[in-house]
């Protein structure tokens, strides 16, 4: 009987998802990847095999695929049509708040899921959904050992001064530091830089993940050396629904003179803010690029000013840089997001050329450009997959 690991990246509104199947004798491959979006509104169910061939497309039932276990429960229904009868050896989890505790992957136990549930207000828009799903594998299959991969542990052995949130000694007791996120991704760009783009793989590299998150990790020799997320998922570049970088004193003005509540506060910064607040017509970066009315170009130009503004910050953190790689559903896909902040950091060195952008690349940077520049598509759920395979001892 082939034995199967499955990888589950479970967010707000969708539940990504990876097969890995180990036939008899053989390594693991990749047997299937997937996705239900749209949870809570109009969910919808697609997958396909390693070579991208659809294995299947349909919408789900709005009432019964309410949440993540619905969600759960409809994924687990395709895997048992599809492969009913296998083995589940193991499960690996993307969870986004690691803390100061977990600088590496780890097995979940009670002990593990208790400390993960005391970081839920670190992370309130990510960390409860990567738990529910924990749970809900947990009742369903116990005795399939899961694995958790943190966001944030590939941040960790930073500087102290990158490191830290200058507040008072007992408030940075209680855990006030910052942490980066995005780490499973750029783990993976690390991974596979010296096979893409080995003359910066052991230099001084940024890499922009964009997506409906965003941020900035400065690397040096593939290690984390600073980025532009920190205590929280809210700060650095502006994102989706969330502004980026603020002066505290705007969250202080929205309590004290506004008079809003903790729960509304944490809506605006977390749900209404960056390019669907500034723009007031969508946080996702399709609709936006193009259009004519002033709010939507004023939320793409605070996008790419931005980015080329943190691109310097890290620049001067690295002293100087070799590369810049994109990365993430804008940086991936986004030809003209990319010429902007090429374009925005020209003074660095970046030159691009204009054809290998349009054709993502790898190498989107001219033949003489000083810092080369790269379209590398991340692969979180890989990275989870060799973390869970690794520490479940289920590689060969
Ligand atoms: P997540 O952070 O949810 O994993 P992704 O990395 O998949 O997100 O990125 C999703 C975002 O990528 C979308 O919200 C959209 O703004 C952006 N995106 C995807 N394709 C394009 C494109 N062709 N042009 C501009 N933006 C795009």
């Amino acid at each position: 009987m082939d034995d199967y690991a499955v990888v589950l990246n479970a967010g707000s509104s969708s539940l990504k998802f990876c097969v890995y199947r180990r036939p008899p004798s053989e390594a693991w491959r990749l047997e299937a990847r997937g996705q239900i979006e749209g949870i809570g509104t109009t969910p919808k169910f697609s997958a396909k095999d390693e070579a991208g061939a659809s294995l299947g497309r349909e919408s789900l039932d709005a009432g019964s695929v309410r949440d993540g276990r619905s969600a759960l429960d409809a994924l687990a229904s395709w895997l048992k049509a599809r492969y009913g009868g296998a083995r589940v050896l193991g499960v690996g989890h993307r969870v986004v708040h690691g803390g100061a505790t977990f600088a590496a992957p780890t097995v979940i136990t009670p002990e593990v899921l208790e400390t993960l549930r005391a970081l839920i207000p670190l992370a309130p828009l990510h960390q409860p959904h990567n738990i529910g799903a924990i749970e809900a594998v947990a009742e369903r299959l116990p005795g399939v050992p899961q694995v958790a991969c943190f966001d944030t542990s590939f941040h960790r052995g930073q500087a102290p001064v990158a490191e830290l949130v200058p507040l008072p000694q007992d408030i940075r007791d209680g855990g006030v530091q910052r942490y980066g996120f995005h780490g499973l991704s750029y783990e993976y760009i690390a991974s596979v830089l010296p096979e893409v783009a080995p003359e910066i793989a052991g230099g001084r590299v940024i890499v922009a993940h964009l997506g409906s998150g965003a941020s900035l990790c400065a690397m040096r020799d593939g290690k984390s050396v600073d980025s532009t997320l920190g205590f929280t998922a809210l700060d650095g570049l502006c994102m989706g629904t969330r502004p980026g970088a603020l002066d505290p004193g705007v969250v202080l003005h929205l309590f004290q003179t506004l008079g809003l509540s903790p729960k509304q506060v944490e809506t605006i910064l977390y749900k209404k803010s960056g390019l669907l607040g500034v723009s007031g017509i969508s946080n996702d970066m399709r609709d936006l690029v193009g259009r004519d009315e002033p709010a939507a170009r004023l939320a793409v130009d605070y996008f790419v000013y931005q980015a080329a503004k943190q691109i310097g910050a890290l620049a001067a953190a690295l002293g100087g840089v070799d590369g810049l790689v994109f990365t993430a559903g804008i940086g991936e896909n986004s030809a003209e997001i990319r010429e902007r902040i090429c374009r925005a950091s020209a003074w660095l060195g970046v030159e691009l050329d204009a054809r290998a952008n349009e054709a993502r690349g790898p190498r989107i940077s001219a033949a003489g450009s000083r810092v080369s520049a790269w379209v590398i598509p991340t692969n979180e759920e890989l990275v989870i997959a060799r973390h869970t395979g690794a520490l479940l001892g289920l590689t060969r």
